[in-house]
């Protein structure tokens, strides 16, 4: 006798949904983005097994690739499996030490983040806060340190809730000058922004694939310094026969076994010890996302973005609307557009969905309701994705009532393309 499969609460009876089949959708927000192609064609290539040399020699090119993206000679550059969090906790637990003094810069939404994830790692967490849409002079960031003299400064380069891009190129120098650890969240920035790693004396960075890199979300590409590198060993779990204690009276190891660096390390290493196993698709999807960039040039991507940038920019102006933050420091891939008076900003991006497949973001805490986020990165920091974005956006705030310049924004933002 067949079973009556509605007798079986776990069975989804009758109704079984059908393969998956997402709508066709231009993703112009702040991340996550359109992947590009062959990142998607990546993904699905056959499964090897965690030992098998093709996995191991899979790994270790990709780490190769990343010190390309990173431009750094780190030994310790790999990927953190996990969305960009991931790799911002695996950084920070296993630098931090119970009692650490960790200085944050906030200004935006990510440096409370880093505040809310050193908070949890039992660092006394120090904060200086600056205006949303303001970066922090390099000077107001050595008083700080100067004064609270931290063991770890936490600064994010690009956030994303306020579209502003912190310079980094003199925060390394002032770190090594006070011997202070360096570590920054590039999710948002890398690829599509300047990023040195080494020349930045960066002792530690993380990103995730979604922004600038061009694919989906769930690998965090990280990188260390020999100088963090020394610390996360020092501070790994003593294992019977492995390693010896430093110091029996005062153990001190990352409380985390996942985002344990050392361990991370150890597994992506020469010695490959057994740690997790290493997600096989998006290993595969992040080393594809590094080999398209270094194809194309990691200066010509960034380029790419600049460009891609500055034309939306100019197309949301020709739209008659104002941009909100310091532009002299904005990110290159991400705008934010103040909403008309008068415009639901909700139902405006919701028709942007609906009638044209686009979609922009919301923002966060202060900028809520005030202002939209439009980003170009990845594979759609692409001329003929911001011209239909901006020529689909004009339709929108006409039928909200907003008087437009006919084309405006598509005519700006294709002079920016006819001029570079
Ligand atoms: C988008 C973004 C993240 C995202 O983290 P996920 O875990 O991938 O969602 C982190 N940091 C910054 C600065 C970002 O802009």
């Amino acid at each position: 006798m067949t079973p009556d499969p509605r007798a079986d609460p776990a069975s989804p009876g009758p109704a079984l949904p059908g393969p998956i089949d997402p709508p066709a959708r231009l993703l112009m927000g702040p991340g996550p983005i359109s992947a590009y192609p062959s990142v998607l064609r990546a993904m699905s290539a056959p499964l090897v097994g965690q030992y098998d040399p093709f996995m191991t020699a899979t790994m270790t090119e990709t780490q190769a690739l990343y010190r390309g993206v990173w431009a750094t000679r780190n030994e310790a550059t790999l990927l953190v499996d996990g969305t960009s969090r991931a790799g911002i906790e695996a950084a920070m637990v296993s630098l931090i030490r119970p009692g650490d003094r960790v200085l944050v810069p906030v200004f935006g939404r990510f440096g409370h983040l880093l505040a809310e994830i050193a908070e949890r790692a039992m660092a006394q967490v120090h904060t200086i806060e600056t205006a949303w849409g303001q970066v922090f002079p390099v000077s107001a960031i050595e008083e700080a340190i100067v004064r609270v003299r931290p063991a770890l400064l936490a600064l994010v380069q690009g956030d994303t809730s306020t579209t502003m891009n912190q310079p980094l190129d003199e925060i390394g120098a002032v770190c090594e000058k006070h011997g202070v650890l360096f570590y920054t969240d590039a999710t948002a920035s890398l690829g599509g922004n300047d990023f040195e790693a080494d020349a930045w004396g960066v002792d530690a960075a993380t990103a995730g694939l979604q922004k600038c890199l061009g694919g989906p979300s769930g690998s965090s590409p990280l990188t260390l310094s020999d100088r963090a590198v020394e610390v996360v060993q020092a501070r790994k779990k003593v294992e019977a026969g492995i390693r010896e204690p430093d110091d029996p009276s005062a153990p001190d190891f990352v409380r985390s076994n996942y985002f344990d660096l050392g361990m991370i390390l150890d597994y992506w290493g020469p010695r490959r010890l057994n740690h997790h196993t290493e997600a096989t698709s998006m290993l595969y999807a992040a080393r594809e996302c590094a080999r398209l960039i270094l194809l194309e040039g990691r200066q010509a991507v960034i380029a790419r973005h600049r460009l891609a940038g500055d034309a939306m920019l100019a197309g949301v102006r020709g739209l008659g609307l104002a941009v909100f933050g310091d532009l002299a420091h904005r990110m290159s891939n991400v705008v934010a557009v103040e909403i008309p008076d008068g415009v639901p900003g909700d139902a405006a991006r919701a028709a942007l969905l609906n009638d044209f497949g686009i979609e922009i973001g919301t923002s966060f805490g202060p900028l809520h309701g005030r202002v939209w986020r439009i980003g170009t990165m990845g594979y759609n920091a692409r001329k003929d994705a911001v011209l239909t974005t901006l020529a689909a956006l004009e339709a929108v705030l006409r039928r909200f009532g907003v008087s437009v310049a006919a084309g405006g924004g598509v005519e700006a933002a294709a002079d920016v393309y006819a001029g570079a």
